[in-house]
């Protein structure tokens, strides 16, 4: 069964479909749930063409793919290999198609309202991660500024025998 064009308040009443939007709300599209893989990408080229640490991506085939609204609002930027893109109204990185997995198409995480089917398990550019990315250190409440956390300096373990 495939989703109504416009869906309008319907949002995940029908279990069978994961949708998901850009940040203005004017690229509308769905999966068919469970999503095919998840995975956290963090490879230089897409931290330049996303401008974050590492994205998640969520693949699915594309014959289980629907664009539900906004085809005119997407813009595609491709490079030899892939092909990435994006809303031309407000900039959020859409779609990650590979040549190497043709059938596939590889959508943020973060632009799905609710469960995708998939959990991300698999890493994919570890070895591009930058130093500066967060890898879960410890946090604490930073005083005077409710809702950011600060790492924690971490303790130095003095080597044996010193003390
Ligand atoms: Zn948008």
């Amino acid at each position: 069964m495939a989703p109504p064009k416009r869906p309008g308040k319907r949002t995940l009443a029908n279990p069978e479909w994961a949708e998901g939007n850009c940040r203005c709300g004017a690229v509308r599209f769905a999966i068919m749930y469970p999503a095919l893989w998840a995975w956290h990408d963090h490879s230089a080229a897409t931290r330049a063409a996303t401008g974050a640490a590492a994205m998640t991506w969520v693949g699915s085939w594309k014959k289980r793919f629907r664009l539900l609204d906004g085809e005119d609002e997407i813009a595609r930027y491709e490079e030899p290999g892939l092909a990435r893109s994006f809303c031309r109204r407000c900039g959020t990185p859409l779609f990650y198609e590979r040549d190497r997995s043709r059938h596939v198409i590889n959508i943020p995480r973060g632009l799905f309202t609710g469960r995708t089917g998939r959990e991300p398990r698999y890493h994919a550019g570890l070895k591009d991660m930058p130093d500066w990315a967060y890898k879960g250190e410890p946090v604490a409440p930073l005083k005077g500024f409710p809702g950011i956390m600060i790492e924690r300096k971490r303790k130095k373990t003095a080597p044996e025998g010193m003390f």
